[in-house]
């Protein structure tokens, strides 16, 4: 459909709780679909980063995740339990700020539990790389960047400065 403009951290959108998206509201949400999709590769073609975005991202207050890792996934209504005591510690991105990394705590494991296209219900088991991904991704659509997760007052950088990280 088409590339969005990705709302930037300060804008009052992103700090909203998204509605949940109902069965008879998935034919229509397709075109959003596809241009979380448009949106995300044009992002990875500017900036080498970028698996998943959450459709508030783009100014839709909908609880709808969508991840592109090999092949496409649609998370509709997505619900995180099981996670882990178990933390990782890692500088996170996103595509809100795209120049900031910010150094934040994710549950190491967690379940995922949520709607695909076919409405039908899916559970997944994540661990490390999706796990931390798909904490970030719905934390957006209860108003929750990640700057809002920051350790403490250092764990801010410019994404220029990584290799100085640890
Ligand atoms: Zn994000």
């Amino acid at each position: 459909m088409a590339v969005k403009q990705v709302l930037l951290l300060g804008h009052p959108k992103l700090y909203e709780v998204c509605e949940p998206v109902r069965p008879d509201e998935v034919e229509g949400l397709e075109p959003v679909v596809q241009d979380l999709h448009d949106t995300l590769f044009d992002f990875r073609a500017k900036y080498g980063v970028g698996r998943a975005i959450a459709a508030p991202q783009i100014g839709v207050m909908k609880r709808l995740v969508y991840m592109y890792i090999s092949s496409p996934t649609v998370f509709f209504n997505p619900v995180l339990d099981q996670q882990s005591q178990e933390m990782i510690t890692m500088w996170d991105d996103c595509m809100c700020f795209p120049d900031l990394v910010v150094k934040v705590q994710r549950h190491k494991e967690c379940r995922i539990t949520f709607r695909d296209q076919d409405w039908q219900e899916q559970t997944m088991f994540l661990e490390k790389d999706l796990s931390e991904l798909l904490q970030h991704e719905c934390d957006h659509l209860d108003g929750v960047l990640a700057v809002s997760r920051a350790i403490d007052a250092q764990s801010f950088a410019l994404r220029s400065q990584v290799e100085f990280l640890d």
